[in-house]
């Protein structure tokens, strides 16, 4: 029989990064071993229970490109189930009925108004294998009698979710640390209802940089966020998959189909994963510079033609933007970056980035003299790369000063940051000679 994995949410409004990890590796396992991949949202908290909730989830899985088999079945709408378990517990007085004050009450029917506590047994070990913690044991001494059907008429958690595993035939539950301690209640209620345990397995905590657990209000944990900041799906999932887990061959950056070759939830090691935004940003960076030409085009098109450009359709040019991919793809670390890239090409000024002119004019003792050299140099020389490259190579040397160093000033003119597509490619190829000097002039006019 093959593998049945879920993914269980419980919604709240958005995807977590966390969360995203837990649905690729689920996922990752069911590619990988050929089994079905389930989505189950645990949606039972009557605040949880509201479409708007599991929207954006679903969206970002889409996204993400985490399809599944089967599902996305709702736990609310397994109420009816939930209740003909919990009341047959009642009857096995394996459960007890108790009062708003946690006082038992006598008799063995649900009843509105009244919770139902699962009886804890005594002195018993609860012991089973983790596929990442290995032998994970609880005494029953240590717990106590848990609610499992709410006063409101409401099962709890981890009896739904007992209940709707052992129904659906799941075989692996791949779950975040933070569910590590419910296991043994819920062991105790799949022996109760005499079903078969699922195979766990725990991913690790992510934690940030002070090495403290992802937070919300901390952290950037949102994946619609890194979605709107331009990174590529294929980027998230193969960095989201490197928490954790990674290639036996260290190739740490490669397509998602590798990785589904690859996977083995056994090879997921348990000591907390660092989720590295830089690491995050480089990962990026490569897959998008590995993007065939015209399928850059097409996935950067959100980025150069929405209306938050700072340049109008009027300004865009279409020969000079073809003509700058090349130069943009190969430095680029998100999208999101791609107009302040570009920008420069289409706008009558630079737009200036304050920073940049402090940093590269202000502070540098020899702008204008670069600023002044630059421009009698670019006046006749030929209009190429080598040759503007040269010029400007020169003016810096008879100042003393390394090309690096050199072109910020040139470069700030020109484009109004000192961060950028490669400086000379971009003046030769986008760029006429008038617009250049210009812009030298007016920048060294401001000195
Ligand atoms: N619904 C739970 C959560 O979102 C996960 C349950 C599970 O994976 O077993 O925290």
């Amino acid at each position: 029989m093959s593998d049945r994995v879920r993914f269980a949410p419980s919604p709240t409004g958005f995807l977590h990064v966390g969360s995203a990890r837990t649905a690729l590796f689920n996922w990752l396992h069911a590619r990988s071993t050929g089994g079905t991949y389930v989505l189950r949202i645990e949606d039972t908290d009557a605040e949880r229970n509201r479409p708007e909730m599991t929207e954006g989830l679903l969206a970002e899985l889409e996204w993400l490109g985490l399809t599944w088999d089967e599902g996305p079945f709702y736990q609310s709408q397994q109420k009816e189930r939930h209740r003909e378990v919990v009341q047959d517990l009642l009857d096995k007085e394996l459960a007890y009925l108790c009062d708003a004050d946690n006082e038992p009450v006598k008799g063995n029917q649900i009843k509105d108004g009244l919770a139902v506590r699962f009886r804890m047994p005594q002195g018993e070990i609860i012991e089973f294998e983790d596929v990442v913690r290995g032998t994970v044991s609880f005494a029953t001494d240590d717990l106590e009698d848990f609610v499992i059907w709410r006063s409101n008429g409401t099962p709890m958690f981890l009896l739904a979710n007992a209940v709707d595993d052992a129904d659906m035939g799941i075989t692996h539950a791949i779950r975040g640390e933070d569910l590590l301690s419910g296991v043994p209640k819920v062991i105790l209620l799949l022996n109760a209802m005499g079903a078969e345990q699922p195979t766990y397995a725990h991913l690790p905590l992510l934690v940030n940089e002070q090495r403290k657990k992802l937070s919300k209000r901390r952290d950037d944990v949102s994946i619609a966020d890194y979605r709107e900041r331009g990174y590529l799906p294929e980027a998230m999932v193969n960095y989201l998959a490197l928490l954790g887990w990674g290639p036996p061959d260290d190739v740490e950056i490669r397509p998602l189909e590798e990785i589904v070759e690859l996977f083995a939830i056994e090879d997921v090691n348990k000591a907390a994963a660092f989720f590295d935004l830089k690491k995050l940003e480089f990962v990026n960076a490569t897959h998008l510079r590995d993007l065939e030409k015209n399928d850059f085009i097409e996935r950067a098109k959100p980025w150069i033609e929405g209306d938050a450009t700072p340049w109008t359709s009027e300004n865009f040019n279409q020969d000079r933007y073809l003509k700058m991919v090349d130069l943009v793809q190969e430095k680029l670390r998100t999208l999101s970056d791609l107009p302040r890239f570009v920008d420069f090409i289409f706008l009558e000024e630079p737009v200036e980035d304050p920073d940049s002119w402090n940093k590269a004019m202000v502070k540098a003792p020899f702008a204008s003299e670069m600023l002044d050299g630059t421009f009698k140099a670019l006046t006749d020389c030929e209009w190429n790369t080598e040759t503007i490259k040269e010029a400007v190579t020169e003016v810096g040397e008879s100042l003393g000063i390394k090309l690096g160093k050199a072109q910020a000033p040139i470069r700030v003119a020109i484009t109004g940051r000192t961060v950028g597509p490669p400086l000379f490619e971009a003046i030769a190829l986008c760029m006429d000679r008038q617009t250049v000097l210009d812009r030298i002039a007016r920048a060294r006019s401001r000195l």
